[in-house]
């Protein structure tokens, strides 16, 4: 790969320049203006609205400077030498993928949108060679799962595995990917009280590897995210408990989650639109992918952060809500079992309970934001500490 992550020097040109994919321009007699985003660039004179559009022809990344002088014509070489200077210093010119990389118009198109998003940080070329190393499993039996594996394939990614519910943690025990590559998996139910949820959860944690949740339009919201991080996020029996919290039928839930955990909730029918299903499908996708850039020059957005895509009877609403662990968490937390807790745990531990939850206000932080006070129902301070293992 190039090195094209650090910030290009004003005058610098890239080796196979190519003008940056995300501007629309129009061309007036004496003018060329170059918009996008809240921005624009406009390049004054006869010569400029001449030659720029040309020249853009060439910037295509596939070849050189010499080569794109050789082509236009060397007597114009000053001219050309002037104009891509003042394209750099603008930043309109990115590191182009050469002339032997093999041509995907989706990984392509995918990288460039990947490669905005990073304000350019790393060029469309090395963002598809990153997608061209990253493999995709999608699990799930509904519609967002069939949505997901198709816009994977579509984003260029190397491979695409579409795996069933039932046989979602035999195939991840399965997975034998090259050492450099990266495994994207996505579990996207046909119901949001799925068995396969917890399954992978466990499997998550015991193998340390990440995940991402896509829960379907339960009759209020749709769930893109969290990608949950084993030992760094809360996972998704934390995130089932924050749920409850947040609801006033917290028993009649915990006996549907209960009832998940041993694979007994079913659905009366499939009732989602199409329109529906691709909004979350989509929404998911996209920031899915952002995880293949490099962390220190894209953000998380889902690490242990969620979006509800609300549907209602006068529209539609896009909420982010973040996920906090919950200390006892049964799945997740390395102190469950430790013994005697903290003094002040008595009075503010969150842990499962028959108590009526704390109520948010209607536009708090949501499904994943609440952290109930409550007593535990348990004495656990009489519980025995367990004994450590052997070093
Ligand atoms: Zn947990």
């Amino acid at each position: 790969m190039s090195d094209t992550t650090a910030p290009m020097a004003e005058t610098s040109l890239p080796e196979f320049p190519q003008i940056a994919p995300w501007y629309e321009y129009a061309v007036e007699r004496d003018r060329v203006t170059l918009r996008h985003g809240d921005g624009a660039v406009v390049f004054q004179g006869r010569a400029a609205s001449d030659f720029l559009p040309t020249l853009f022809d060439w910037l295509d990344g596939r070849h050189t400077v010499d080569e794109v002088s050789q082509i236009i014509g060397p007597v114009v070489r000053p001219a050309l030498d002037n104009a891509l200077s003042q394209l750099a210093q603008h930043g309109l010119l990115v590191q182009g993928p050469g002339p032997d990389a093999p041509g995907n118009l989706w990984r392509e198109r995918t990288a460039t949108a990947l490669s905005e998003a990073t304000a350019n940080s790393i060029s469309p070329a090395d963002v598809a060679q990153l997608l061209s190393r990253t493999h995709a499993t999608v699990i799930g039996d509904g519609a967002v799962a069939t949505e997901i594996t198709r816009l994977f394939t579509r984003s260029g990614v190397s491979t695409v595995r579409a795996v069933g519910e039932d046989e979602a943690v035999a195939k991840l025990d399965r997975a034998d990917l090259p050492a450099d590559s990266q495994h994207l998996v996505v579990v996207a139910p046909a119901l949001t009280h799925a068995q396969v949820l917890g399954d992978v959860n466990r499997w998550a944690l015991r193998s340390e590897v990440p995940w991402t949740q896509v829960l379907p339009y339960d009759g209020t919201y749709a769930v893109v995210g969290p990608t949950f991080l084993p030992t760094e996020t809360g996972c998704y029996h934390c995130f089932r408990l924050r749920r409850r919290s947040q609801l006033d039928f917290l028993p009649e839930q915990r006996a549907l989650d209960a009832a998940a955990d041993a694979g007994l909730v079913r659905a009366t029918s499939a009732w989602s639109g199409a329109g529906q299903d691709a909004a979350i499908a989509g929404l998911a996708l996209h920031l899915v992918l952002w995880s293949v850039l490099p962390a220190t020059l894209a953000a998380r957005p889902l690490a242990g952060r969620s979006y509800t895509l609300g549907w209602g009877a006068t529209g539609m609403s896009l909420t982010e809500h973040r996920l906090f662990r919950v200390p006892r968490c049964r799945d997740c937390s390395r102190v469950r079992d430790l013994g005697i807790p903290q003094p002040w745990f008595e009075i503010g531990a969150v842990v499962e309970t028959s108590s009526a939850p704390r109520r948010r206000p209607v536009g708090a932080d949501g499904v994943t934001a609440a952290v109930p006070v409550t007593r535990p129902t348990m004495p656990v301070r009489g519980r025995p500490p367990r004994p450590r293992p052997w070093p």
